[in-house]
C-alpha cells in the first residue's frame, strides 16, 4: 500500500515538474538549459566538455578543437607546424600566428625555461615516438645547437633555420581551452567545465552558484585516489604539469617529457608537480611547463615578479590583472607550496593530510 507521505511527495514532484515546464514555455527558453556533456579524444588526450547550454554549441566546440588540432599537431604532416618544420618557411593562419606570438612571449618572460624549439631534443629522447632512449651527452650538445626560440622569425610568414623545429605542445591545450572559453561565453554560456586532459578551464561557477571543485592530480606513483587535492575555482583555468604524465625508466632512473632547455635533459630542479591557477588558460599552460623547469626557487621568483597582482592587501584594491596567477608546487621532498591566493581554497586529499604545506607570500 502506498503511504500517504509517498503520495504527497509524489504530488510535490509532479507539481514541480509541471511548474518547470510551464516556466520553460513562458520564458521561451528551451530544455537545453541543462548540463550538456561530451567526451572526445583529441591532442593525444581525453577531453571532457560540460556546459549549461545548447548541445549544438558543444558540437561546434568539438569542431573547433579538431580544427586547432589539425593546425597545431607537430606529427600530422599536413599541419602548419609540421610544414614549417619541414620547409623552414610557412605562412601561418591567424590562430597559429597569434598562439606562436604569445608562446614566444612566455619563452621570453621565463628566460627560455619554456622553449618552443625544444622539439629536436624531445625526439632525441624518443618522446615523440615512444621509442624511448637516453641520448649521449655529445648527442645532446649537438641537438641543443638547434634549440633557441630567438631563431624563430615571426613576420608575414614564419621562418626558422635548418635543423630548428617548433613544437607548441606545451601550450596547445591551454590555447584550446581559452578559445573554447571565449566561444562558449560569447554564446551566453555562464556555467561550464572544460577538461582537456588535466588542463581545466572553468566557465563561471556551478549552476547553483558554488565554485567548481577541480581535482589536482597526484604526482605520487603510489597514490590511492590519484588526486593530490581539490581547488575551488570560478571562471579560471587550473593547469598541472608533472613528470608523471609521460616518462620511461631505464637502469632504475626515471626520465620524463619536460625538458630543461639549459641541459637538454629532463628537468630535475626539485619539483614533481606544478599547478597554475589564473584567468588565462594559455598562460597557465605555458607557465605550468616553464615553472616546472625553473624549480622551486625560480618559480617563486617568477611569481613575485609577474604573478602577484591579485593579493595587494595594503591597498585592498582588486588589482587582479589578466596575467596574475596562483600556484601549487610539490617538491621531490614531498613538501607542498601554495601562494596566498589559493591557500584557503585548496584542500589536500585525505591520504595527503600529513604533507607539510607552506604558504608563499
Ligand atoms: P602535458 O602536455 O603532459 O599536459 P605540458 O603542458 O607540461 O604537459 O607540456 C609538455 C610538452 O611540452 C612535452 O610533451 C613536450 O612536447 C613539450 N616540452 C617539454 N619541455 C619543454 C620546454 N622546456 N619548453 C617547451 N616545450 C616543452
Ligand atoms: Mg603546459
Amino acid at each position: 500500500m502506498m503511504s500517504e507521505n509517498w503520495k504527497k511527495k509524489n504530488r510535490r514532484i509532479k507539481g514541480g515538474i509541471s511548474v518547470l515546464l510551464m516556466s520553460a514555455i513562458l520564458c521561451g527558453c528551451s530544455v537545453s538549459k541543462t548540463m550538456q556533456t561530451s567526451t572526445l579524444f583529441a591532442m593525444d588526450t581525453v577531453m571532457e566538455l560540460q556546459i549549461m547550454g545548447d548541445e549544438e554549441l558543444l558540437r561546434e566546440g568539438e569542431n573547433k578543437i579538431r580544427t586547432l588540432e589539425k593546425e597545431l599537431s607537430v606529427t600530422d604532416d599536413d599541419s602548419e607546424i609540421a610544414q614549417l618544420n619541414a620547409s623552414g618557411k610557412q605562412e601561418l593562419s591567424e590562430d597559429v600566428a597569434n598562439l606562436m606570438n604569445e608562446a614566444l612571449g612566455i619563452c621570453d618572460s621565463t628566460g627560455g625555461a619554456l622553449d618552443i624549439t625544444i622539439y629536436p631534443v624531445l625526439k632525441g629522447w624518443g618522446f615523440t615516438t615512444s621509442e624511448y632512449r637516453v641520448p649521449t651527452d655529445g648527442e645532446i650538445t649537438e641537438l641543443l645547437e638547434n634549440v633557441d626560440y630567438h631563431k624563430v622569425e615571426l613576420g608575414g610568414s614564419c621562418i626558422i633555420p635548418k635543423g630548428t623545429e617548433v613544437d607548441l605542445g606545451s601550450v596547445a591545450k591551454g590555447y584550446t581551452a581559452r578559445m573554447l572559453y571565449e566561444y562558449f561565453t560569447e554564446k551566453g554560456v555562464t556555467s561550464g567545465l572544460i577538461n582537456l586532459g588535466g588542463n581545466v578551464q572553468c566557465i563561471g561557477s556551478k549552476p547553483n552558484g558554488d565554485a567548481w571543485n577541480v581535482a589536482v592530480k597526484s604526482p605520487f606513483k603510489d597514490s590511492a585516489s590519484g588526486i593530490l587535492g581539490v581547488i575551488k575555482a570560478s571562471d579560471e583555468a587550473v593547469v598541472t604539469s608533472g613528470g608523471y604524465e609521460r616518462y620511461f625508466e631505464e637502469d632504475g632512473k626515471t626520465y620524463w617529457h619536460i625538458i630543461d632547455p639549459a641541459t637538454g635533459k629532463p628537468a630535475e630542479n626539485g619539483l614533481i608537480s606544478v599547478t597554475i591557477i589564473g584567468k588565462d588558460g594559455l598562460l597557465c599552460d605555458g607557465l605550468s611547463t616553464a615553472l616546472f623547469v625553473k624549480g622551486l626557487d625560480g618559480a617563486v621568483e617568477y611569481y613575485h615578479e609577474y604573478g602577484k597582482a591579485s593579493d595587494n592587501e595594503d591597498t585592498n584594491i582588486d588589482t587582479n590583472s589578466e596575467n596574475s596567477f596562483d600556484m601549487i608546487l610539490v617538491t621531490d621532498s614531498e613538501e607542498v607550496y601554495v601562494t596566498k591566493g589559493v591557500a584557503d581554497r585548496f584542500s589536500l586529499a585525505s591520504e595527503y593530510y600529513n604533507l607539510n604545506v607552506h604558504v608563499i607570500n
